[in-house]
């Protein structure tokens, strides 16, 4: 699939609408989920227009894919979920048809702040 330049998650990073950042460097940029499943919900995409995981792991730089994992820690420690600070938290990345992705940028769910449950349903 082709990256799509008018999905939601471009126009939040080019800031044609706007989000509830968490936290953003050169790699990524973290927001609260518009619709949470979980007492916490934030979501960490990388800046690079990659549309899955897949799309991500086959042509991303190794700086954007350290960049991406290396975000995901630092947004869970900021929310005070990561296993060092916190109780933890489910990352999860929805890819294309089967997995139920909605948006086709590639994004990383972090759902925290109660125990999330079952992992698939
Ligand atoms: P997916 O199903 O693609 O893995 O997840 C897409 C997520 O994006 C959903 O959880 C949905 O609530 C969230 N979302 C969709 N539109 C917006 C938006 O405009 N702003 C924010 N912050 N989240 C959005």
């Amino acid at each position: 699939m082709s990256y799509d330049n008018n999905n939601i998650f471009a126009k939040i990073l080019r800031e044609e609408i706007p989000c509830s950042k968490i936290y953003e460097d050169e790699f990524v940029l973290s927001f609260y989920d518009i619709n949470p499943q979980k007492k916490i919900h934030a979501l960490v995409i990388p800046k690079g227009k990659y549309t899955d995981l897949d799309d991500f792991s086959s042509n991303a730089s190794n700086e954007e894919i350290i960049g991406l994992i290396k975000g995901i820690n630092i947004v869970a420690k900021k929310l005070g979920i990561s296993s060092d600070i916190g109780s933890g938290y489910r990352a999860l990345a929805n890819i294309s048809d089967h997995g139920g992705q909605e948006v086709p940028h590639l994004h990383f769910h972090l759902f925290g702040g109660e125990i999330v449950g079952k992992m698939v349903s």
